[in-house]
């Protein structure tokens, strides 16, 4: 008998009371491993991921979490070779190994660079600026995002055993939010090694990641309000998980990823000799096979111009042909089998289901003929393509989970559409046109029914990631039928397991509670000059308020002639006095920037290194020769660096005139040392 899976639940591994069930190797039937949760105490697991592991995760700031989630994707990848290994038997070929594996990832990659790069140092998020509410400046609001107290349930559909873990896991932990991972029972053994190798490393705090193999029974029942379920899989076990009390009455949030009958349409304007067409062929072949078409963003739907139904179907049926179908060990083989056996039945019942409305046109469901392997034992199938009659619905509402697509042809950009939507509401769709108007009209059509949508041309192809690759840094998930959900996104896959709420209070109130200076709150001046101070010198509200400078009119015309830029209203009297903002020659908006920053720099070496921008600079009165302009630079907010000897400081810049009036607004950008002198 085979090895029982083990669940880590509440800071040990453990293992169930009894046998379990077998998992088999999707090509030999062999046994992999068993896989039971009997005796698992699964209110003990969310109580440690409440109490120990959201705790820990919360008290580290978003760039702490994210540097985490780097060393855990170092570490998986020195550990990828045993993973690959493994997959094999989930029936994955090398190529689809990589999908999973490597996928999952590049995806802690990217939420870890992400998290430093658009999160702040801090474990609050805040959303937008400032609103003003009161006409003297001393009430205002701020959203903000904070992290939930609460856990986040994670159940994974079979396909993706790594990938599907860990584009879950990364957003939640850079949330703040403790993750209790649910795999699929049918490839739980290759998540569990993940999740193996994972624990032992060390590099995720205690309780911030916990693995459930075997059933979930009862888990939602311990669920409240501020715990979350993302879940992805079936329709029908989504519709169970709805209609959960806690979900339904409990303030349980829900994210769901269903089923998607996913389409591709060729444009109208393509040709049978344009690269457009092969591109379309090649993608679509592509989508059916990888991972034998058990891929949630897998293309069902081939919608072409009725005019070249007959050409793209039979260049399908040629591409498809070359597809060598048997046991994914071989490395001439290009599509391993389903999943199980179990699953190659439920398949091959959808086709059924769709012969009601098409016809068979490439291949067998009932055989297969394999390169390499046991066509009884193993769950092979050899990639079936359909040809849907004039008006058919059923491919607009069977999903056959493997290597089956259904061509139907369309007569207009407008029935493509029409067509599209009637899988009411899917993952991700594509469009090969190389014609920018069918272009938007498809796109702005299919959108509104849809998480994600490539459009495919001959500029596009060599770097495109494909139809049915979900980014980490784009949208995944999709309306209506594919279940409503949204994950991944970069940072609002982020924000989507936080809270956002809006905070009002005074403007020192609001600084003290967000970290950031606020318009309107107390600045400090202590005398010495803020460039002269180290970061862990720095403190959020000093100030340098500047003496006043006039800005002559030897002083417009020498920055037009030294900078090149005459335009008018800074040169020609006659001209500026009929525009009507200005009334007269004005200065440059750079040229009060650039006196501002002569008022407030230091200029002796110190601990501020750079400048590394400016943003949202307003230009909001004109100066005019004879003003008298002076500045206000104020600490916004620090940002200390990880792994760096420097940190950032945002620096609130307000100029203003002679009466008081700003005449211009915006963050100064630095780079500030963090100890000096230096060491
Ligand atoms: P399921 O919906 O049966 O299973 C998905 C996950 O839900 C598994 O982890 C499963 O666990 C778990 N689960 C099942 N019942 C419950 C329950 N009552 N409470 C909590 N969790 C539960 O889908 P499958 O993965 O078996 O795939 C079946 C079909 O779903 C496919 O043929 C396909 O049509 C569709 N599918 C769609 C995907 C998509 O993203 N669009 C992805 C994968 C599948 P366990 O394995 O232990 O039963």
């Amino acid at each position: 008998m085979s090895a029982l899976l083990e669940s880590y639940a509440a800071g040990r591994w453990f293992r169930a009371s009894d046998d379990g069930e077998p998992l088999l190797d999707a090509a030999t039937g062999e046994e992999v491993a068993r896989i039971s949760s009997r005796g698992l105490d699964v209110a003990a697991m969310v109580r440690h991921a409440r109490d120990t592991g959201g705790p820990a995760l919360r008290a580290l700031t978003f760039h702490e979490r994210a540097a985490l989630l780097k060393a855990l994707a170092k570490h998986l990848l020195e550990g990828k070779d045993a993973l690959y290994a493994l997959s094999t038997r989930t029936g994955a070929t090398a190529r689809d190994t990589m999908v999973d594996v490597d996928g999952g990832i590049g995806t802690l990659f990217s939420y870890a660079s992400k998290g430093v790069r658009e999160l702040p140092n801090d474990t609050v998020f805040l959303d937008g600026g400032l609103e003003r509410l009161g006409k003297g400046g001393t009430f205002a609001g701020q959203h903000l995002y904070t992290s939930r107290p609460g856990v986040a349930v994670q159940i994974n559909a079979f396909n993706f055993p790594v990938w599907g873990m860990l584009e879950k896991l990364a957003p939640a932990f850079l949330a703040g939010l403790p993750s209790i991972v649910k795999p699929a029972a049918q490839t739980a053994y290759l998540t569990e090694l993940a999740v193996r190798q994972i624990i032992e490393s060390g590099i995720l705090p205690e309780g911030t990641l916990q693995l459930l193999a075997g059933s979930p029974a009862g888990l939602l029942d311990e669920l409240t309000v501020q715990d979350s379920v993302a879940f992805t899989g079936s329709a029908h076990t989504a519709g169970i998980l709805r209609r959960h009390p806690n979900v339904l009455d409990g303030g349980v949030v829900l994210g769901v990823e269903a089923d998607s009958l996913n389409c591709s349409i060729l444009g109208p304007d393509v040709r049978p000799d344009d690269p457009e067409f092969d591109l379309f062929v090649k993608g679509v072949v592509t989508e059916m096979t990888v991972k034998a078409g058990q891929k949630c963003t897998a293309i069902r739907r081939v919608l072409v111009p009725a005019d070249l139904a007959d050409q793209v179907t039979e260049a399908l049926a040629a591409r498809l042909s070359s597809i060598t179908v048997g046991d994914p060990r071989n490395p001439g083989v290009r599509m391993g089998p389903l999943a199980s056996l179990g699953q190659r039945e439920e398949v091959r019942k959808a086709v059924e289901a769709l012969r009601a409305g098409a016809e068979v046109v490439h291949g067998d469901p009932r055989g297969a003929s394999l390169l390499e392997g046991d066509p009884e034992r193993g769950a092979y199938m050899t990639p079936l393509l359909l040809r849907a009659r004039p008006g058919a619905a059923e491919p607009h509402d069977v999903e056959p989970f493997g290597p089956v697509a259904t061509v139907l042809a369309y007569d207009g950009v407008e029935e493509a559409v029409t067509l599209a939507a009637r899988g009411k509401g899917s993952l991700v769709a594509s469009v090969a046109t190389h014609d920018p108007q069918v272009a938007r009209s498809v796109v702005l059509g299919l959108a509104p029914w849809h998480g994600r949508v490539l459009v495919l041309d001959r500029d596009d192809a060599k770097e495109s990631t494909g139809h049915g690759s979900p980014l980490p840094v784009l949208v995944h998930g999709g309306p209506g039928r594919a279940g409503g959900g949204e994950e991944l996104g970069g940072v609002r896959g982020v924000l989507h397991h936080m809270q956002r709420t809006a905070v009002q209070g005074s403007p020192d109130q609001l600084t003290a509670i967000t970290g950031r200076w606020t318009t309107g709150s107390a600045r400090a001046d202590s005398g010495v000059h803020p460039f002269r101070k180290s970061l862990a010198e720095l403190r959020v509200g000093d100030t340098i308020a500047s003496a006043p400078r006039t800005v002559s009119l030897a002083d417009i015309e020498h920055f037009a002639e030294f900078t090149g830029d005459t335009f008018y209203a800074h040169t020609d009297p006659e001209a500026a006095a009929r525009n009507p903002l200005f009334g007269g020659i004005v200065a440059h908006g750079y040229l009060v920037v650039s006196l501002a920053a002569g008022l407030f720099v230091d200029p002796a070496p110190g601990p501020v290194l750079a400048n590394f921008g400016v943003d949202g600079l307003r230009f909001l009165t004109p100066v005019k020769a004879g003003d008298a302009i002076a500045v206000a630079l104020t600490v916004k907010q620090i940002t200390p660096r990880s792994g760096a000897d420097y940190g950032e400081v945002r620096w609130d810049a307000t100029v203003t005139n002679q009466d008081g009036v700003p005449v211009a607004t915006y963050d100064v950008l630095t780079l500030v040392a963090k100890t000096w002198p230096e060491g």
